[in-house]
C-alpha cells in the first residue's frame, strides 16, 4: 500500500487519484498515455493522500466550523496551508518528471473546489479583494484531535473574520472626555493606585462609550477609532458632530441594526456623547475621513479672555486675520513633528461678551490650533491675537461647531 507520507523518487513508485491525475495531465490524451496508475480502493494518492476523494466531508468540516462559531458573513475567500512537506515535495517531483509547468497544484484545487461548494451550497459570495472572512484549510502531518472524519484527520479549519467598519458622527456634550484611549500617566496603563487600577487616565472616552455596545452586538474582540481630527479633552464637539470610522476587529456578527446601536449608545452614555448618521463603509473610508483636502474646513466657537480691555479697533484687526503660520505648539510638541504649518482662516467674527472677553467664531482649514492662535504660543504662531491687539489673551473656552469633510 502506498502511503501518502512516503516520499517518492520515481514515477513508477506513485499512484494518483483521478483528480490529481487530471490536474497533472490536463490533456486527456496525455493522461491515457501516462505511466502513472490510478489508485485502487486500497491505495492512497501519492499527492493528496485521498483528501480529494472526500471533498464533501471537507465541505462539512467548513460548514461545522461556521456553525460552531456562529459566524455571520456574506463574502468569503478560501485559503489553504500545507505544512506536510511530503505532499508538496511529492507534487513538485511528479510535476517535474511529467513536465507539467502550470501553477495548478493541490492547494489551488482545494481552494477552487471549496470556493465553488461554499458559493453553491451556502449561497455566499466569493470575494478575492475584500472578503469578510477568510476560511483557512490547514493540512499538517500530525492528526488533529476531535476531527470527525478519519480520512481528513490531518485537516483543520480556521476562520478569520476581517474587520467591520462603521462610519458616523459624534457629538461630545461634556468636557473632560478624550476621543480615544488615554493610558494612566503614572503606570502607563498597567494599573496603579493613582488610576484605581483601571490603567486609564480618564474614565470615559468617546471610543469606549461607542465600543462597549458595539462589541456586544458584533461579538468583536476590540475596536480601533479613526476620527476626522480630534478635539482637546476640554473642548466640546457640537453641531452635527465629528465624522469618524470605528473598526471592529474579528466580528462574529456583521448585520447589526445600526439604528438600534445608535439608540443604545446614546442612552447608555448619559448625555456625554451622541452618535448619528451611522452607516457601514469599507476600509478605504478610514483614510478618506482623515485626509484634509482643500474643501474640508472646521468652525470653532472660542472665548478669548484678554488682560486689558478690548477696543473696537482690536476687533477690526482680529476680523482681518487671514493666513497663519503656526509652528507645532509646545503642548503637543512631544507627539507631533516640530514644523511650521500654513493654515488659512476663511472667516473670523468677534462678538463682545464684556470689556475683556470676546466670543470668536472661526471658520478655518483643518489643523489650525485655536488656543495658540489666541495666545500666540510665545511667538510660535504668527500672526496671533495677543500680538495684533497688543493685549495678552488666552482661550478660556473652546467648542467645535462643525467639521466638514467632502
Ligand atoms: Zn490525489
Ligand atoms: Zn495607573
Amino acid at each position: 500500500m502506498t502511503n501518502k507520507d512516503k516520499p517518492i523518487n520515481k514515477l513508477d513508485e506513485c499512484v494518483l487519484c483521478p483528480q490529481c491525475l487530471s490536474r497533472i495531465y490536463r490533456n486527456p490524451e496525455e493522461r491515457k498515455k501516462s505511466k502513472i496508475p490510478t489508485i485502487t480502493s486500497s491505495q492512497k494518492c501519492s499527492i493528496c493522500g485521498n483528501i480529494l476523494l472526500h471533498e464533501d466531508k471537507l465541505f462539512n468540516l467548513v460548514n461545522n466550523k461556521i456553525n460552531l462559531l456562529n459566524i455571520e458573513f456574506n463574502t468569503f475567500l478560501v485559503a489553504c496551508q500545507i505544512s506536510n512537506k511530503t505532499i508538496t515535495q511529492n507534487e513538485n517531483k511528479i510535476r517535474k518528471m511529467t513536465g507539467y509547468h502550470g501553477n495548478n497544484d493541490l492547494k489551488h484545487q482545494i481552494k477552487r473546489d471549496l470556493n465553488e461548494m461554499i458559493t453553491k451550497k451556502l449561497g455566499k459570495t466569493l470575494d478575492y479583494k475584500n472578503p469578510e472572512v477568510v476560511i483557512m484549510v490547514k493540512i499538517r502531518k500530525k492528526p488533529y484531535k476531535h476531527n470527525p472524519y478519519y480520512e481528513l484527520r490531518n485537516i483543520n479549519i480556521f476562520i478569520d473574520s476581517n474587520p467591520l467598519f462603521i462610519e458616523g458622527k459624534y457629538r461630545k456634550l461634556v468636557r473632560g472626555i478624550p476621543q480615544t484611549k488615554w493610558p494612566c500617566t503614572v503606570c502607563k496603563g498597567k494599573g496603579c493606585e493613582a488610576c484605581n487600577y483601571t490603567g486609564k487616565q480618564y474614565k470615559d472616552t468617546v471610543e469606549d462609550l461607542i465600543a462597549k455596545d458595539l462589541l456586544k452586538l458584533t461579538r468583536g474582540s476590540s475596536t480601533k477609532f479613526h476620527g476626522s481630527g480630534r478635539e482637546d479633552i476640554d473642548v466640546l464637539m457640537l453641531g452635527e458632530g465629528r465624522p469618524f470610522v470605528i473598526e471592529v476587529k474579528h466580528p462574529f456578527k456583521r448585520n447589526i441594526d445600526l439604528k438600534f446601536l445608535r439608540r443604545i449608545v446614546n442612552s447608555h452614555s448619559d448625555g456625554k456623547i451622541e452618535i448619528n448618521d451611522l452607516k457601514f463603509v469599507n476600509k478605504d473610508r478610514r483614510a478618506a475621513i482623515k485626509n484634509s483636502s482643500v474643501e474640508s474646513y472646521k468652525i470653532y466657537s472660542a472665548i478669548a479672555t484678554f488682560k486689558n480691555g478690548v477696543t473696537s479697533k482690536d476687533i477690526e484687526e482680529i476680523e482681518k486675520l487671514d493666513v497663519i503660520e503656526q509652528r507645532t505648539p509646545v503642548r503637543v510638541e512631544h507627539r507631533r513633528a516640530d514644523l511650521i504649518r500654513t493654515r488659512k482662516i476663511n472667516s473670523i467674527s468677534a462678538e463682545r461678551i464684556n470689556s475683556k472677553q470676546l466670543r470668536l467664531i472661526i471658520n478655518c482649514q483643518g489643523g489650525l490650533y485655536i488656543k495658540e492662535l489666541i495666545s500666540g504660543d510665545n511667538g510660535r504662531t504668527q500672526p496671533n491675537i495677543s500680538k495684533i491687539t497688543n493685549n495678552e489673551a488666552i482661550c478660556s473656552q473652546l467648542d467645535v461647531l462643525k467639521v466638514h469633510i467632502p
